[in-house]
């Protein structure tokens, strides 16, 4: 094992990712070290950049997407050894407040870890992480397409299943079609709901007719409101799952709404969420909020995605010293699905 490894490096808001030279960690007892072999690039990364997200630990290896190969165990580790092809779960969990007691660790109290927000995580040639994380890949995936599942799929198999309860027969509008809307259009077909996909750019709307969208409105285009209306017959969608999250998309999702509609709230900016209480109160309708994942989702977007149920998005791939230039391309909007980098 080598002593020093490279890793792209946060060092606080407005600041780009440092390329450096670090130590290889150490696993503990119960601990896998993996070899990373490609990690997700997440607008999460985005929102570390320009501070609206800011935890205040610096220096940190970000990168929570993570698939790579087994290159320790610890001598507790039972569930992989050495060689094993991996998607690494990015939560560790205290293990006994009453939300891991329930296996919800995306909202525990005291987490141990969460890589690429709090302990350094997968852009770099190794990350440590706790032996339970290390989930196997299906032969059928490569890793480039397995790390996109690491958050892109899994938050969407949470939000589409535990948050909104997305059924057959339903409405759902994706609003917003990256790695995560990408998956959600996917998922809410699965479960036997109508999907209307609403972006910006022609090209990743075709993306998410590919993928089965029934409808797709263009927002710069259309008046996505009345499209939305006019596609559902007037009714509204059952869900709509918010995935930009700044004042007209959230207002616009609001005004979608059917009656007894979930508005289910994932992508976040500066803006505050403002909404008319009349509108809501004479819908009856729900407003909720998501967050990550669970573990137990990230084995089903494995097994999904092993199974060919659910197609990863590859929007391409950099090496680990272009980190700073993918970041760029996801927040000018050049990339179609998720980027990886290849550390
Ligand atoms: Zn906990
Ligand atoms: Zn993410």
């Amino acid at each position: 094992m080598p002593e020093t490894m490279r890793a792209a490096r946060y060092h606080g808001p407005g600041q780009p990712l440092r390329i450096e030279s670090v130590p290889v960690p150490a696993a503990g007892d119960h601990d896998a070290l993996v070899r990373v072999r490609a990690a997700g690039v997440c607008h999460t990364e985005l929102h570390f950049l320009s501070g609206l997200l800011n935890l205040g630990i610096a220096p940190l290896t970000l990168g929570h997407e993570i698939a790579g190969e087994v290159a320790e165990v610890g001598s507790h580790v039972r569930n992989v050894r050495p060689g094993d092809r991996v998607l690494a779960y990015y939560y560790q969990g205290c293990g006994s407040c009453r939300w891991c007691l329930r296996a919800e660790e995306n909202l525990c109290d005291n987490l141990r870890a969460e890589h690429g927000f709090i302990t350094d995580g997968g852009y770099a040639e190794y990350v440590r992480v706790a032996g339970r994380n290390c989930l196997k890949l299906p032969d059928t995936l490569g890793f480039e397409e397995a790390a996109t599942l690491g958050c892109s799929a899994t938050t969407a198999i949470h939000s589409a299943k535990s948050i909104a309860g997305i059924r057959q027969g339903e409405t759902a509008v994706v609003y917003g079609v990256g790695g995560i809307g990408y998956a959600l259009v996917q998922l809410c077909k699965l479960s036997g709901a109508d999907v209307i996909a609403v972006g910006r750019s022609e090209e990743r709307l075709a993306r998410a007719k590919d993928l089965g969208a029934d409808a797709t409105v263009r927002a710069a285009k259309d008046d996505v409101v009345a499209e939305v209306m006019r596609l559902t017959e007037g009714r509204g969608a059952d869900v709509v799952f918010e995935l930009v999250g700044v004042a007209e998309t959230m207002a616009n999702a609001v005004a979608m709404l059917a009656k007894r509609g979930r508005l289910v709230l994932i992508g976040y900016s500066e803006d505050p969420f403002t909404a008319s209480t009349v509108l809501l109160v004479i819908k009856e309708a729900v407003v909720m909020a998501s967050v990550g994942n669970t573990l137990a989702e990230m084995k089903e977007a494995l097994d999904l995605a092993g199974r060919g149920k659910l197609k990863a998005v590859l929007g391409g791939t950099y090496p680990l010293e272009e980190a700073n230039r993918a970041l760029d391309d996801l927040k000018a909007g050049r990339i179609v699905g998720r980027a990886v980098l290849l550390p």
